[in-house]
């Protein structure tokens, strides 16, 4: 396995990219661009304009830069589904535009686990949720706790981490579903994704959220406490941030953490270069999308 280091090294605390990130050329032995959602609530359908407008500059955009890079993932942190003005065509929708993985959200059980294991079953893309255990659900068979990527020789570990579903999930909607604490159980897939399965690359899709005035866990205080996780992709608290942020983990390494606000006005985009056995970050931002057509 090569070894792997963020190149950019920041200090202690969450720190922003800032606007020194060198513009490396994409010559070295690979790159990848990972285009990334949250908290999209179905505004990709439905009646208003403003969704339309969404649904086709996310398309353009993703297209172009699939036509600008050789190596793109396309992944989403979770509450996809929106009950109340949804056709109930989320996952199609993802589908379409291929995306390689999403987090299960609360919202994603907003019309019950039946509905969206139909939605699965007929649209399969990889639905995450490593802290979720699902053994007396339907969804037993269709969500996993992370998925493997293969990229131009590159492992890519891909796992999902739900929120606590107590106030956010109705009891009703979550029969049989079974929370485990999401930094241990985190820890404990990253050190396999890395170790067992050789992933260069370990991504968290999480729907815990950016940040909380209380103890609840939070993207901000899963990145310190953690190992392993190079990246944490989030949803759930609608957090606009301009561009990623960095924050040093358990071994003083580097972990990347981008929101892209909500409902599809931001699109997040990581991209990485992986040269000489290292992965630099050379480019974090997050782009408008139909902004200026937006109506909430
Ligand atoms: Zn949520």
């Amino acid at each position: 396995m090569q070894r792997r280091t963020f190149i950019h090294q920041f200090g202690l605390g969450a720190v922003a990219l800032g606007t020194g990130i060198p513009q490396l050329d994409f010559s070295g032995d690979f790159s990848l661009s990972i285009l990334h959602t949250n908290d999209l609530h179905g505004r990709f359908e439905g009646n208003k304009a403003a969704y339309h407008v969404f649904a086709q500059q996310a398309r353009q955009f993703v297209q172009k830069i699939r036509q600008e890079q050789a190596h793109v993932l396309l992944l989403d942190a979770g509450d996809v589904l929106n009950p109340s003005n949804s056709k109930g065509e989320e996952l199609a929708w993802m589908k379409g535009m291929g995306y390689d993985a999403f987090a299960l959200g609360n919202h994603d059980f907003d019309r019950g686990m039946q509905d969206l294991s139909s939605q699965l079953s007929k649209n399969p893309i990889p639905a995450l949720a490593a802290n979720y255990q699902l053994a007396d659900t339907p969804l037993v068979k269709l969500v996993k706790p992370y998925h493997i990527v293969e990229k131009a020789g590159q492992r890519i570990g891909i796992m999902g981490l739900g929120v606590n579903p107590e106030g956010s999930i109705p009891q009703l909607l979550r029969e049989g579903l079974v929370y485990t604490d999401p930094l241990a159980t985190a820890n404990q897939v990253a050190v396999e994704l890395k170790e067992k399965h050789a992933c260069n690359l370990v991504i968290c899709l999480s729907h815990l959220g950016y940040h909380y005035k209380d103890e609840q866990i939070s993207d901000l205080k899963l990145a310190p406490q953690s190992r392993h996780i190079d990246i944490i992709i989030g949803g759930h608290t609608h957090t606009f941030l301009p561009e990623p942020i960095v924050v040093n983990n358990l071994d003083g390494k580097p972990v990347l953490i981008n929101h892209a606000g909500w409902g599809g006005l931001l699109m997040g985009r990581i991209d990485l270069q992986y040269s000489n056995g290292a992965i630099r970050v050379a480019k974090g931002e997050n782009v408008a999308i139909g902004a200026q057509n937006w109506a909430a």
